[in-house]
Parts: structure tokens; sequence; C-alpha cells
């Protein structure tokens, strides 16, 4: 047995590339290799020699076709769903229990998430309250790895006009969200799009809650995630 529970050795490498390839897949959009590579600081051939060493275990972990990327297989996908609720309990607890900031959680619990038993990460969830976000508004897999599910787009494809309510944000930049925090942007906060100009591609935002208006270039909007109002 390893410390995750899991009767097939994993190690943290497998772990981190499971999770980074069912974040960059986008069914039935294959994650590509260059996404992966990107995600995990790596060469595309080390991402490559991975993929196949991940498609060769029994079972497979992964489905790799070459030159088009890689999806999880079945039992991919519940380590990766795994994985992922850890993290996100780690995040939660780090935040609400030990008032870690919300960029600042994302590094800890990356190290934690590798090292803690499976009776600790139901310990967190039970002193949560088996809760469903994380505190980038990400989607927390339930102790069945079920996720829960909600409708969102990017900022990027809200139209001039339309409002919205911040729903998740990309917790992988930490200055990104401190960026976010400076300018009054957190979950929950209400927005309308006032203009949005094709040559720049920057949005301006009027934040519904204060009146004020922030400019946002794609960089920021794509890693924002919006649910429309009406
Ligand atoms: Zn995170």
């Amino acid at each position: 047995m390893t410390p995750n529970g899991t009767s097939m050795e994993i190690s943290q490498t497998v772990e981190d590339y499971l999770k980074a390839i069912f974040e960059e897949s986008n069914p039935p959009t294959l994650a590509s290799t260059t996404a992966i590579a990107e995600r995990m600081g790596v060469t595309l051939a080390s991402v490559t020699s991975m993929l196949k060493k991940l498609a060769a275990k029994t079972p497979a972990l992964v489905d790799y076709r070459k030159h088009h990327g890689a999806k999880l297989t079945p039992e991919g996908t519940l380590l990766a769903l795994k994985i992922i609720r850890r993290h996100r309990l780690l995040e939660l607890f780090l935040h609400d229990v030990l008032a870690f900031e919300w960029d600042e959680v994302h590094e800890e619990a990356d190290r934690l998430e590798h090292v803690i038993s499976d009776a600790f990460v139901q310990r967190i969830a039970i002193a949560l309250d088996d809760p469903d976000w994380d505190p980038h508004g990400h989607p927390i897999p339930s102790v069945d790895l079920e996720m829960p599910q909600e409708n969102t787009i990017q900022l990027y494809d809200l139209k001039s006009g339309e409002n919205g309510v911040v729903r998740w944000v990309s917790d992988r930049d930490p200055s990104l969200l401190r960026h976010l925090t400076e300018l009054g942007i957190a979950l929950g906060t209400r927005l309308e799009v006032r203009s949005f100009s094709s040559l720049d591609e920057n949005h301006t935002v009027r934040l519904l809650e204060t009146g004020e208006e922030v400019v946002l270039g794609a960089g920021i909007t794509r890693q924002i995630g919006i649910q429309k109002l009406d």
C-alpha cells in the first residue's frame, strides 16, 4: 500500500501528471503534450515518455495518441479526482482554518497532497462539513469522487453590456490572485462588461458593488470564471 491507500504504486510525479492531464483535457478534446509540458514545467520529450509509460501500465492510466495528446482512462480519472480532492480540501483547510491567503494555499497544498493519509483527508472533509468549493471557487470532488457541476464561462467570453458574478479564479499564479485582490475582485464579485476592444483584447469592467471600472487584458480574463446574470 502507498500512503494514498491505492494498491497501485503511484509516485508523486505520476500523481502530478494525472492531475495535469485532467486539468488540461476538455472532453472530447485531448490534453495536448505542449499544454501538459507547460503546466508541469518540463520538456516535451519528458511528457511524451511519461505518457507512454502511463499508457503501458496495467490497467492503463492514459489513452495516448501520438501527435494529438492524451486523455485519462476511467482508472486514471479516478486517481486524478482523488488527488484533486486532496489538493482542494487542503487549500480550503489552509485558507479557512489556518488563515492562509488565497494566493498562498496552492503551493502548500501541492506539497502536502502527496504525503497525508486518506484518514487525514477525511478528517478535513468532516471538519469543513463536506465542502463543495475550494478557496478559488473550484469544485471539490466528493468522497465518491463526484464533481460538483456549475455553469460558468471565462470572463473573456462575457460580452459588452452583460453582467456576471465571479465563481472561480485560476490558482496557478499567486501574483494574479494578489493583483485581483488589489483590484477588489474576489469570488462573488458582481460585474458588468462596459466594453471590449478586439484590438488589444482588453475588457473594461465595472465592479457593481463599488462602481469602480477596471481594464483587464486577455491574460487575466481567461483566468476568471463567470456565472452569467440576467
Ligand atoms: Zn490549487
